[in-house]
């Protein structure tokens, strides 16, 4: 029912999910899911977009997306527009993991569940949960960086504080690191948050870890590709770059670039297909009121959330063409430019 649910205003009435399901009973009506993005900075977040976008379509149902670009009060509003708007199911890649709580009561209030993807909700009765296993992500990063330093000064490079994935990660990362801190092989010279994922703001840790170091750094592990690009330039400035073991995460193409060239050691990627299939796949089937059963439940702090999470792959120089160029997540023409 489309000519009801495009040009309804923010002060209009909100479809109740009663006349929701009603209106299903029409031939011709569609379900629609409501897909609230938070930044479309990274890479990959065009492509979760484009992907997920095309898997709903391709089971017959329609989407309408929304990115907020790290504005808080934004996303809450783009929400509610699409709770507004009559949406079946509410899909959602918070921002702030906290204050998007708020997005999940209001849903609820209309009868609408809500899927978080990628970065899961906190204190909330969110309805389900799929994502790449973070905690796994970070583990990753560390094991591949320690064989390689297995002692020295390490930089860590955190994402956003407010998202609970740069939480999940860091704590991953850290699993690994703490035994090594303990027996006095490894040292944490500089751990710092990113605020909002912001590359700049790593570039700013990267330069203040150099100086308070006199350069004396061996090893860094930054939360993301794109964090990990601007610890490089940094790094470069001081002639350092490839002297140093750099951990990333997301397979972004200039992090792919940086592995094949050497200045940066491994990426964590986490293929976006089957994330993106996934979770169309339990949107619709909970729009339209079926059960679906989680691999595992997650406390989100409030609730246990049914979760599926799955498992990302480790990728450095030696595997590169076994895993993101034979997948076609990027060419190999692409990557190897720069070399
Ligand atoms: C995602 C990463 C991404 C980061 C910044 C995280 O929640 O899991 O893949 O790089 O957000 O957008």
């Amino acid at each position: 029912n489309k000519s009801n649910t495009e040009h309804r205003g923010l002060n209009e009435k909100p479809s109740t999910h009663r006349e929701t399901i009603e209106s299903h009973t029409e031939a011709d009506d569609k379900i629609i899911i409501g897909f609230s993005m938070d930044t479309l900075a990274e890479d990959r977040w065009v492509r979760d977009r484009e992907l997920f976008r095309k898997a709903v379509e391709a089971l017959g149902a329609e989407v309408k997306i929304f990115a907020s670009e790290g504005d808080d009060a934004l996303q809450i509003l783009q929400a509610e527009t699409l709770i507004n708007e009559g949406i079946d199911l509410l899909v959602i890649v918070p921002h702030n993991a906290e204050s998007t709580a708020m997005i999940v009561k209001k849903a609820h209030s209309a009868g609408i569940k809500v899927l978080s993807y990628d970065r899961l909700v906190r204190n909330s009765e969110i309805d389900f949960y799929i994502s790449y296993d973070n905690e796994m992500v970070g583990e990753f990063q560390a094991n591949v960086i320690t064989e390689i330093v297995p002692k020295g000064k390490y930089v860590y490079i955190g994402g956003a504080e407010t998202d609970y994935n740069a939480h999940l990660i860091k704590k991953g990362v850290f699993n690994v690191l703490h035994p090594l801190i303990e027996q006095g092989d490894i040292t944490i010279v500089y751990d710092q948050w990113s605020k909002d994922w912001l590359p700049e703001n790593a570039y700013a840790s990267m330069e203040e870890a150099l100086k308070a170091n006199k350069n004396d750094i061996d090893a860094v592990i930054a939360a993301n590709d794109a964090t990990a690009g601007k610890a490089i330039q940094a790094l470069a400035e001081q002639g350092l770059e490839g002297k140093v073991a750099v951990a990333g995460q997301d397979a972004d193409l200039a992090g792919a670039q940086r592995i094949v060239i050497g200045t940066q050691t491994l990426t964590v990627y986490k293929p976006l297909k089957p994330l993106a299939d996934l979770a169309a796949e339990v949107a619709v089937k909970l729009a339209k009121g079926e059960e679906v059963m989680g691999e595992s439940m997650i406390n989100n702090g409030k609730a246990e959330v049914p979760s599926i999470l799955l498992s990302p792959i480790v990728v450095d120089r030696e595997n590169i063409d076994d895993t993101i160029i034979a997948d076609g997540f990027h060419s190999k023409q692409e990557v190897y430019k720069g070399r």
